[in-house]
């Protein structure tokens, strides 16, 4: 075996994915799964689409180039907007692209035009939660400007919440999203076959309204693989939410002071933390680090405690036994170290599947 590894449950992942489409069909809105956490992995991709997915999501083309390599011939949409610099590379693998900016679709439609193309787009608008989207009241015009540009089919519109701010999505911006459809459709003699209402912050709105909406798609990536809703972190009933797990060796155990000597500075990090004399502590040293990982979206299981963490070492104080040099530990994730686990080199990637 080899270590640091994330072992990653592609059977749960499945279970997961296909209980949120079935659960969530059941109140008429479709999944798209979002492959970004796992880089666009080909195993986890074929694992969504035998859930039942019909599109998968990412943030990345690279990613989307990788499943394309592989032989993944579903649609594919892009839900980070596109740079004017990758338009091109946007055409070539991806179905359908998320947008915000006239001179964006513009270029769309250009290159799309030259190339006798044509490409799906998704209108963003923002609910609140300040990252990317148009102003609600700014939303017709922004369609006006681009419904007659060549080779682009406005597809539908979209949002996205509780990511920077973690603002939830309720009935009041939901119904934002709504009305704004009907407008659309109203106002342009169109008609929108998608309405995006977020991410796996949504599910709980998703579940439980009971009015009538026009939002009838969701993108998710956490509570597929994590099986937690992010605004809260609860889990979601029905989900397994230990389908990933992070492993790491130990290279040192102790018994050490807790308090430092000598003169003291800012660490490797710049940072100094307040110390308080605990007395002799069992110490030990794991070869994980902030390289690897983002250390505090890690858990250490019941007995241990991660109390410091450099590029390279993990520190942990164990309460129970010591660890003894060469054994391992194993966390469990957030979608922070997630993310970053799956993004770094060094960390043994070990996908269980059939
Ligand atoms: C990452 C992302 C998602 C998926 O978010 P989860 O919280 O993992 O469900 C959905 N939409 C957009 C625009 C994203 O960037």
């Amino acid at each position: 075996m080899k270590y640091p590894r994330l072992d990653i449950d592609c059977i749960k992942i499945h279970h997961n994915a296909q209980f949120l489409i079935t659960q969530l069909s059941l109140k008429n809105i479709s999944v798209t799964p979002v492959t970004k956490v796992f880089l666009g992995h080909p195993i986890i991709a074929r694992y969504l689409l035998d859930a039942g997915a019909t599109m998968l999501a990412d943030s990345r083309i690279e990613n989307f180039q990788k499943m394309t390599e592989a032989g993944i011939s579903v649609s594919k949409i892009l839900i980070r907007t596109p740079m004017l610099s990758q338009i091109s590379s946007v055409l070539k693998h991806c179905d359908l692209s998320f947008n915000t900016e006239v001179q964006v679709v513009q270029r769309l439609s250009d290159i799309a035009r030259q190339q006798n193309i044509n490409h799906d787009i998704i209108i963003l608008v923002e609910l609140g939660d300040l990252r990317e989207g148009i102003m609600p009241n700014r939303v017709i015009d922004f369609v006006r400007d681009i419904i007659s540009l060549p080779n682009i089919t406005i597809k539908g519109i979209g949002a996205n919440l509780a990511c920077r701010y973690g603002i939830a999505p309720d009935h009041q911006n939901m119904n934002v999203l709504s009305d704004l459809a009907d407008e659309i459709e109203a106002t342009f003699g169109i008609s929108l076959e998608i309405i995006s209402g977020g991410n796996s912050a949504s599910i709980h709105w998703a579940l439980n309204h009971t009015a009538r909406t026009r939002i009838n798609n969701l993108r998710i990536g956490e509570a597929i693989f994590l099986g937690c809703e992010p605004l809260e972190h609860e889990n979601i009933k029905g989900l397994h939410t230990d389908a990933v797990s992070l492993t790491a060796e130990v290279i040192e155990s102790n018994i050490k002071p807790t308090l430092p000597w000598g003169i003291r500075g800012f660490n490797a990090f710049g940072e100094k933390e307040s110390l308080q004399d605990r007395g002799l502590v069992s110490q030990a040293i794991l070869a994980l680090g902030r390289q690897d990982v983002c250390v505090s979206g890690l858990k250490a299981p019941k007995g241990l405690r991660i109390v410091s963490s450099t590029s390279d070492h993990l520190i942990l104080e164990t309460s129970g036994r010591p660890l003894f040099v060469g054994e391992t530990v194993t966390f469990s994730l957030d979608y922070t170290a997630l993310l970053s686990s799956m993004s770094s080199r060094y960390i043994y990637k070990y996908f269980k599947a059939l």
